[in-house]
Protein backbone atom coordinates (compact mmCIF):
# COMPACT_ATOMS: atom_id res chain seq x y z
CA UNK A 1 0.00 0.00 0.00
CA UNK A 2 1.28 3.37 -1.07
CA UNK A 3 2.44 5.61 2.07
CA UNK A 4 3.37 9.19 2.61
CA UNK A 5 6.09 9.24 1.10
CA UNK A 6 5.40 7.40 -2.10
CA UNK A 7 2.70 9.49 -2.62
CA UNK A 8 5.15 12.45 -2.15
CA UNK A 9 7.15 11.00 -4.54
CA UNK A 10 4.66 10.85 -7.43
CA UNK A 11 3.58 14.22 -6.77
CA UNK A 12 6.70 15.82 -7.07
CA UNK A 13 7.22 13.71 -10.20
CA UNK A 14 3.95 14.68 -11.63
CA UNK A 15 4.56 18.36 -11.26
CA UNK A 16 7.91 18.29 -12.29
CA UNK A 17 6.57 16.57 -15.98
CA UNK A 18 3.09 17.63 -16.17
CA UNK A 19 2.38 21.12 -14.86
CA UNK A 20 1.16 24.03 -16.91
CA UNK A 21 0.24 21.60 -19.52
CA UNK A 22 -3.37 21.42 -20.32
CA UNK A 23 -5.73 17.94 -21.07
CA UNK A 24 -6.43 17.37 -24.05
CA UNK A 25 -8.44 14.28 -23.70
CA UNK A 26 -9.77 12.15 -21.06
CA UNK A 27 -10.75 8.48 -21.44
CA UNK A 28 -12.41 6.46 -19.24
CA UNK A 29 -11.64 2.40 -19.63
CA UNK A 30 -13.06 0.72 -16.42
CA UNK A 31 -14.50 3.05 -13.83
CA UNK A 32 -14.86 0.72 -11.21
CA UNK A 33 -12.77 1.80 -8.32
CA UNK A 34 -14.03 2.52 -4.40
CA UNK A 35 -16.22 5.25 -5.99
CA UNK A 36 -17.44 4.77 -9.73
CA UNK A 37 -15.19 6.86 -12.13
CA UNK A 38 -17.56 9.81 -13.51
CA UNK A 39 -16.75 10.21 -17.24
CA UNK A 40 -18.46 12.87 -17.94
CA UNK A 41 -16.90 14.83 -15.29
CA UNK A 42 -13.64 14.40 -16.19
CA UNK A 43 -14.29 15.48 -19.86
CA UNK A 44 -14.78 18.74 -18.22
CA UNK A 45 -11.02 18.94 -17.92
CA UNK A 46 -10.33 18.89 -21.10
CA UNK A 47 -9.19 22.23 -22.35
CA UNK A 48 -7.82 23.43 -18.54
CA UNK A 49 -4.08 23.48 -17.68
CA UNK A 50 -2.75 21.85 -14.57
CA UNK A 51 -1.87 24.17 -12.23
CA UNK A 52 -0.46 22.90 -9.50
CA UNK A 53 -0.01 19.15 -7.38
CA UNK A 54 -0.97 19.33 -3.50
CA UNK A 55 -0.89 16.77 -1.25
CA UNK A 56 -2.70 16.36 2.09
CA UNK A 57 -1.77 12.84 4.05
CA UNK A 58 -2.44 10.16 1.48
CA UNK A 59 -4.40 12.28 -0.85
CA UNK A 60 -3.00 14.11 -4.35
CA UNK A 61 -4.57 17.13 -5.49
CA UNK A 62 -4.48 18.38 -8.87
CA UNK A 63 -5.52 21.84 -9.12
CA UNK A 64 -7.12 22.85 -12.70
CA UNK A 65 -8.20 26.25 -12.89
CA UNK A 66 -11.00 26.07 -10.28
CA UNK A 67 -11.61 22.39 -10.03
CA UNK A 68 -9.42 20.03 -7.95
CA UNK A 69 -9.18 16.00 -9.13
CA UNK A 70 -9.06 14.48 -5.37
CA UNK A 71 -7.01 10.83 -6.49
CA UNK A 72 -6.27 8.45 -3.48
CA UNK A 73 -4.09 5.05 -4.75
CA UNK A 74 -5.57 3.06 -2.88
CA UNK A 75 -3.98 -0.59 -1.55
CA UNK A 76 -2.25 -0.35 -5.67
CA UNK A 77 -3.49 2.60 -7.30
CA UNK A 78 -0.28 3.84 -9.46
CA UNK A 79 -0.06 6.43 -12.22
CA UNK A 80 2.25 6.25 -15.04
CA UNK A 81 3.59 8.09 -17.71
CA UNK A 82 3.38 6.82 -21.76
CA UNK A 83 3.34 7.97 -24.94
CA UNK A 84 0.38 7.64 -27.87
CA UNK A 85 1.35 3.99 -29.53
CA UNK A 86 2.80 2.52 -26.46
CA UNK A 87 0.39 -0.45 -24.84
CA UNK A 88 -1.47 0.52 -21.72
CA UNK A 89 -0.63 -1.65 -18.98
CA UNK A 90 -2.92 -4.40 -17.48
CA UNK A 91 -5.86 -2.63 -15.11
CA UNK A 92 -5.97 0.34 -16.65
CA UNK A 93 -8.56 2.39 -15.31
CA UNK A 94 -8.01 6.06 -16.99
CA UNK A 95 -5.99 7.92 -19.80
CA UNK A 96 -5.14 11.39 -19.36
CA UNK A 97 -3.44 12.96 -22.52
CA UNK A 98 -1.85 16.21 -22.50
CA UNK A 99 -0.42 18.71 -24.68
CA UNK A 100 3.14 17.21 -24.93
CA UNK A 101 1.28 14.46 -25.99
CA UNK A 102 2.54 12.40 -22.62
CA UNK A 103 -0.77 10.12 -21.56
CA UNK A 104 -0.97 10.11 -17.45
CA UNK A 105 -2.06 6.88 -16.99
CA UNK A 106 -4.14 5.21 -13.72
CA UNK A 107 -3.61 1.96 -12.95
CA UNK A 108 -5.23 -0.03 -9.99
CA UNK A 109 -5.64 -3.65 -10.24
CA UNK A 110 -7.52 -4.08 -6.62
CA UNK A 111 -9.64 -1.08 -7.55
CA UNK A 112 -9.27 0.61 -3.90
CA UNK A 113 -7.88 3.76 -5.45
CA UNK A 114 -10.53 6.70 -5.90
CA UNK A 115 -10.51 9.44 -8.57
CA UNK A 116 -13.50 12.24 -8.20
CA UNK A 117 -13.40 15.51 -9.45
CA UNK A 118 -15.00 18.29 -7.10
CA UNK A 119 -14.77 22.52 -6.67
CA UNK A 120 -12.83 23.54 -4.35
CA UNK A 121 -16.08 24.35 -2.01
CA UNK A 122 -17.21 20.56 -1.97
CA UNK A 123 -13.41 19.84 -0.85
CA UNK A 124 -13.86 20.22 2.82
CA UNK A 125 -15.95 17.03 3.76
CA UNK A 126 -13.36 14.83 2.45
CA UNK A 127 -10.56 16.00 4.56
CA UNK A 128 -11.14 14.86 8.44
CA UNK A 129 -7.36 14.61 8.33
CA UNK A 130 -5.42 15.42 11.41
CA UNK A 131 -1.88 17.42 10.78
CA UNK A 132 0.80 16.24 8.61
CA UNK A 133 3.31 14.02 10.20
CA UNK A 134 6.13 16.29 9.49
CA UNK A 135 4.86 19.15 11.52
CA UNK A 136 6.34 17.94 14.82
CA UNK A 137 4.29 20.19 16.96
CA UNK A 138 0.76 19.21 15.76
CA UNK A 139 1.23 15.63 15.96
CA UNK A 140 2.74 16.74 19.47
CA UNK A 141 -0.65 18.32 20.72
CA UNK A 142 -2.20 15.53 18.97
CA UNK A 143 -1.06 12.52 20.37
CA UNK A 144 -0.95 14.32 23.91
CA UNK A 145 -5.11 14.46 23.58
CA UNK A 146 -4.64 10.74 22.70
CA UNK A 147 -2.85 10.36 25.70
CA UNK A 148 -5.94 11.42 27.91
CA UNK A 149 -9.03 9.55 25.28
CA UNK A 150 -7.73 6.55 23.89
CA UNK A 151 -6.69 3.33 25.47
CA UNK A 152 -6.00 2.08 21.96
CA UNK A 153 -2.66 0.50 21.34
CA UNK A 154 -0.06 3.51 20.25
CA UNK A 155 0.63 1.72 17.06
CA UNK A 156 -3.48 1.90 15.99
CA UNK A 157 -3.77 5.42 17.41
CA UNK A 158 -0.98 6.59 14.72
CA UNK A 159 -2.63 4.88 11.98
CA UNK A 160 -5.88 7.02 12.72
CA UNK A 161 -6.04 9.23 9.81
CA UNK A 162 -8.29 11.66 11.98
CA UNK A 163 -5.27 12.11 14.20
CA UNK A 164 -2.21 12.44 11.75
CA UNK A 165 -2.42 12.21 8.32
CA UNK A 166 -0.74 10.08 6.39
CA UNK A 167 0.62 7.85 8.53
CA UNK A 168 0.48 3.96 7.13
CA UNK A 169 2.03 0.74 9.19
CA UNK A 170 5.33 0.74 7.80
CA UNK A 171 5.95 4.27 9.21
CA UNK A 172 4.09 4.12 12.11
CA UNK A 173 6.63 0.68 13.18
CA UNK A 174 9.57 2.56 12.03
CA UNK A 175 9.03 5.90 13.97
CA UNK A 176 8.00 3.64 17.48
CA UNK A 177 11.25 2.12 16.86
CA UNK A 178 13.07 5.00 16.47
CA UNK A 179 11.55 6.45 19.50
CA UNK A 180 12.22 3.79 21.57
CA UNK A 181 8.40 2.32 21.89
CA UNK A 182 6.97 -1.28 22.21
CA UNK A 183 3.90 -1.16 19.39
CA UNK A 184 1.62 -2.64 22.09
CA UNK A 185 2.16 0.30 24.26
CA UNK A 186 -1.25 1.87 25.41
CA UNK A 187 -1.80 5.15 24.26
CA UNK A 188 -2.45 6.59 27.72
CA UNK A 189 0.82 5.19 29.47
CA UNK A 190 3.38 7.30 27.46
CA UNK A 191 4.91 9.61 29.27
CA UNK A 192 4.89 13.16 28.06
CA UNK A 193 8.98 12.42 27.51
CA UNK A 194 7.85 9.42 24.97
CA UNK A 195 5.41 11.58 22.84
CA UNK A 196 8.15 14.21 22.68
CA UNK A 197 10.47 11.71 21.31
CA UNK A 198 8.04 9.94 18.69
CA UNK A 199 6.56 13.16 17.46
CA UNK A 200 10.28 13.85 16.15
CA UNK A 201 11.25 10.23 15.26
CA UNK A 202 7.54 10.24 13.18
CA UNK A 203 9.09 13.44 11.19
CA UNK A 204 12.84 11.95 10.76
CA UNK A 205 11.38 8.49 9.28
CA UNK A 206 8.97 10.30 7.29
CA UNK A 207 11.31 12.80 5.88
CA UNK A 208 14.44 10.22 5.10
CA UNK A 209 11.66 7.97 3.00
CA UNK A 210 10.68 10.69 0.97
CA UNK A 211 14.50 11.56 0.68
CA UNK A 212 15.51 8.84 -0.50
CA UNK A 213 11.67 8.37 -2.88
CA UNK A 214 13.18 11.32 -4.75
CA UNK A 215 16.38 9.93 -5.10
CA UNK A 216 14.83 7.41 -7.64
CA UNK A 217 13.92 10.69 -9.76
CA UNK A 218 17.30 11.69 -10.28
CA UNK A 219 18.29 8.69 -12.23
CA UNK A 220 15.64 8.98 -15.00
CA UNK A 221 13.10 8.23 -16.07
CA UNK A 222 9.57 9.34 -14.93
CA UNK A 223 8.40 6.04 -15.59
CA UNK A 224 10.55 4.25 -12.77
CA UNK A 225 9.88 7.11 -10.88
CA UNK A 226 6.04 6.19 -10.75
CA UNK A 227 6.37 2.63 -11.09
CA UNK A 228 8.75 2.31 -8.42
CA UNK A 229 8.02 2.95 -5.30
CA UNK A 230 10.80 4.89 -3.43
CA UNK A 231 10.23 2.84 -0.15
CA UNK A 232 12.05 -0.31 -1.61
CA UNK A 233 15.06 1.96 -1.27
CA UNK A 234 14.73 2.98 2.62
CA UNK A 235 16.49 0.59 4.95
CA UNK A 236 13.69 -0.32 7.53
CA UNK A 237 14.74 -0.95 10.42
CA UNK A 238 11.96 -3.55 11.77
CA UNK A 239 8.96 -3.61 9.67
CA UNK A 240 8.40 -7.05 7.90
CA UNK A 241 11.80 -8.22 9.65
CA UNK A 242 10.56 -10.95 12.26
CA UNK A 243 13.36 -12.93 13.00
CA UNK A 244 16.48 -10.90 11.87
CA UNK A 245 18.70 -9.17 13.68
CA UNK A 246 18.15 -5.54 14.90
CA UNK A 247 20.21 -3.35 13.32
CA UNK A 248 21.01 -1.48 16.54
CA UNK A 249 21.73 -4.84 19.00
CA UNK A 250 21.51 -7.88 17.44
CA UNK A 251 18.74 -9.41 18.98
CA UNK A 252 15.63 -10.96 16.63
CA UNK A 253 12.83 -8.66 16.10
CA UNK A 254 9.69 -10.00 16.85
CA UNK A 255 6.00 -9.24 15.19
CA UNK A 256 2.67 -9.44 17.11
CA UNK A 257 -0.81 -8.60 15.66
CA UNK A 258 -2.86 -5.71 17.00
CA UNK A 259 -6.63 -5.49 15.55
CA UNK A 260 -5.66 -7.81 12.54
CA UNK A 261 -2.38 -6.17 11.41
CA UNK A 262 0.98 -7.15 11.99
CA UNK A 263 3.41 -5.18 14.37
CA UNK A 264 7.55 -5.28 14.55
CA UNK A 265 9.49 -4.44 17.37
CA UNK A 266 12.51 -5.17 19.06
CA UNK A 267 12.71 -6.84 22.19
CA UNK A 268 15.74 -4.85 23.82
CA UNK A 269 15.47 -1.50 21.96
CA UNK A 270 11.73 -0.75 22.69
CA UNK A 271 9.88 -0.69 26.44
ZN1 LIG B 1 17.45 -3.80 19.29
Amino acid sequence: MPELPEVETVRRALAQHLCGQEVTAVQVLNPRLRMAVDARALAGLVGLPLQAVNRRGKYLLLLFSGRILVCHLGMSGRFSLSLPGEELPAHTHVVFAFTSRQRLVYVDPRRFGLLLLVDREELIPFFPLGPEPTDVSAVEQQLLVAKKRSKSPVRNVLLDQKIIAGVGNIYANEALFAAGIRPQTPMGRLTRKQISALSVALRQVIERAIAAGGTTLKDGSFRNALGDPGYFAVDLAVYDREGQPCVRCGKGIRRLVLTGRSAYFCPSCQH
